[in-house]
């Protein structure tokens, strides 16, 4: 099955506003995938679906051929999800935030302890695993974020607009960390506003707007008609 299968996915938030027109769409195993679309398109939505953090009003969502709605604990095993703000307690140290997010989702501690030390070396944060999160730079902060995500070792990565309203000196840190990330054999889904940002780093697009999918295609054909 495909990383992330999606058919004819409609949601109508309970004030009636109607966030997603009945959209299909598939993500295949391996792939950097982006969804472009502007301010209110439908992205976060999408995402908080596929992340069994948000009910569907009708149609499905799979991931590995896993049901999100009938098999919500199965398919939430195979999702991380780094959201778009940082929301960790910028009180605790880097290991302990790893450590602790592990636990939660039910990790033994002694792999969450070896895990993290991985992610941290990965994220280039070794040396950083034991000061205060607050005293992180803006790129750490951000690299611990999609750290912490993967200490349950997702098969699909998505992330919410990573690289919003950060400079780009951050942006590139934060770009090869994903390349790293999705060569490693995870897939990859991204949401974002710039297109430049999708075709540095993606093979494949869709792009979303008011609730509706209105391309979806290969990187390299998109920017054939442009
Ligand atoms: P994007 O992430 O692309 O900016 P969203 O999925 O956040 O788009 O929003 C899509 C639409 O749904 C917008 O019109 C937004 O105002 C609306 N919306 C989003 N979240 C909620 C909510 N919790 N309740 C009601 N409407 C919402
Ligand atoms: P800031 O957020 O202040 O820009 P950085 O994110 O650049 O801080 O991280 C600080 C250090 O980590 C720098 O020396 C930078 O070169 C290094 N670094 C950051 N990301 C990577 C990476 N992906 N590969 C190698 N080194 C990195």
């Amino acid at each position: 099955p495909p990383a992330l299968h999606v058919s004819d996915l409609r949601k109508v938030y309970d004030n009636g506003v109607t966030a997603l027109h009945g959209i299909s769409l598939d993500v295949g195993e391996g792939d950097f995938f982006a969804l472009l679309g502007p301010n209110g398109a439908g992205k976060s939505t999408l995402i908080g679906i596929i992340s069994s953090l948000v009910n569907a009003s009708a149609g499905t969502v799979e991931v590995f051929g896993v049901d999100v709605a009938r098999r919500r604990g199965d398919a939430m095993r195979l999702v991380g999800l780094v959201p778009q703000e940082i929301n960790f307690n910028l009180f605790e140290r880097p290991f302990d935030i790893l450590v602790n997010y592990a636990g939660f989702h039910g990790v033994p501690r002694a792999l969450a302890i070896e895990r993290a030390h991985e992610e941290l070396a990965r994220a280039h944060l070794s040396g950083k695993a034991h000061l205060t999160s607050r005293t992180l730079s803006g790129g750490m902060k951000r690299r611990l974020m999609i750290a912490r995500a993967l200490m349950t070792r997702p098969r699909l990565l998505i992330l919410d607009e990573p690289t919003a309203g950060v400079d780009i000196e951050i942006r590139r840190g934060m770009w090869q960390q994903m390349r790293e990330i999705n060569a490693s054999g995870t897939t990859v889904i991204l949401t974002t506003h710039y297109l430049e940002e999708a075709e540095e780093l993606c093979r494949n697009i869709a792009i979303i707007d008011h609730g509706r999918i209105v391309q979806h295609t290969a990187m390299k054909a998109l920017l054939a008609t442009l």
